[in-house]
């Protein structure tokens, strides 16, 4: 279906609830337990998705509609974690898990990111409606993450430094998205409130193909370490290089081997389901040891 993307035909799908979020799952890498999930907007129509965010961020944001979109999506969020509260996630094997401490208490609480532009930080938006929704209590700090891409960052450090430090300090984890495609020197990561590094997918493909590519990603994750920051690889979508990340120690992965964005519906059922990715006894034994 090809539809014309002006500003009016934006606004009326934010007025008929078009544009929804769809949930990728996010597994621990060293358990294989479903952590929660990236939240990804698509406009959809009649339950089909018609464009991805890269067709219509550029307008939403371009026409001054971000700061309604961004409210928008948050309830739809918010409502999301209330609904996935009480899902419980399948349970891991008690083996698997019992040489780490605390592992079965906390995977329970399931985490969902956000996506933000720095507009979004600038303008307060994100962190005025967290900071409300925290103090009615209607949702906790570690139900809910900011993803915010590197280029993002590094182009506009001056404007969104003071609100990425607002949230890290309700306790909201932060997560610096697409890492490796912008320039971050690790003095400036250092003074940055990042919580962890997520490896950009080109990145993490590319580590299959060379020795050399392979290194970038092993201190990728050894470097987001020394930093205190933990990583997450996006893009993973065979299983060599999901074992690849378990074998480096990367602690989070994403990607169309272990699970597609989703309708929060579906989400739901693939957070009640047993999964085995394949290789994850790999991780068990690797990191075990
Ligand atoms: P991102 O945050 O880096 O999201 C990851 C993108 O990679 C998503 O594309 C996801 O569908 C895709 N992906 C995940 N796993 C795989 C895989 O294994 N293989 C391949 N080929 N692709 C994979 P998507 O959903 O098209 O989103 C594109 C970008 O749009 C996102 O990149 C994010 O920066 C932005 N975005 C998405 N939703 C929002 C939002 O609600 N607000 C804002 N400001 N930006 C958003
Ligand atoms: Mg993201
Ligand atoms: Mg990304
Ligand atoms: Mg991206």
């Amino acid at each position: 279906m090809s539809r014309q993307v002006t500003r009016e035909a934006l606004e009326q799908a934010m007025r008929n609830d078009e544009l929804v979020l769809f949930y990728q799952p996010k597994v621990c890498l060293l358990t294989g337990d479903v952590l929660g999930a990236e939240a990804l907007v698509r406009w959809t129509d009649n339950s089909n998705v018609v464009l991805s965010p890269d067709e219509f961020l550029p307008l939403v944001e371009s026409s001054g509609l971000l700061h309604d979109l961004t409210l928008q999506l948050l309830d739809q969020l918010v409502a999301a974690i209330v609904t996935l509260r009480d899902t419980a996630p399948a349970a891991t094997q008690a083996g698997a898990v019992a040489h780490l401490p605390g592992a079965l208490e906390n995977r329970r609480s399931l985490a969902l990111s956000i996506n933000v532009a720095p507009d979004d930080l600038a303008s307060r938006t994100i962190s005025n409606q967290i900071h409300a929704l925290l103090q009615a209590g209607t949702i906790s700090a570690p139900e809910l993450q900011i993803e915010i891409t590197e280029s993002a960052v590094m182009g506009n450090v001056d404007r969104v430094y003071d609100d990425l430090v607002r949230l890290k300090n309700m306790g909201i984890k932060i997560l610096m998205d697409d890492f490796g495609t912008g320039y971050s020197s690790i003095d400036r990561l250092s003074q940055l409130p990042f919580d962890s590094l997520k490896l950009d997918q080109g990145v993490v493909k590319r580590m299959a193909t060379s020795r050399q590519n392979l290194d970038v990603v092993r201190s990728a994750i050894s470097m987001a370490r020394e930093l205190g920051m933990t990583s997450v690889a996006e893009g993973i979508e065979t299983e060599s290089v999901y074992n690849f990340l378990i074998a480096h120690g990367c602690e989070e992965g994403q990607g169309y081997f272990l699970g597609r964005p989703m309708s929060l519906h579906d989400f739901k059922g693939f957070v009640c389901a047993e999964h085995d990715f394949e290789g994850s006894q790999i991780g068990r034994v690797h990191q075990a040891s």
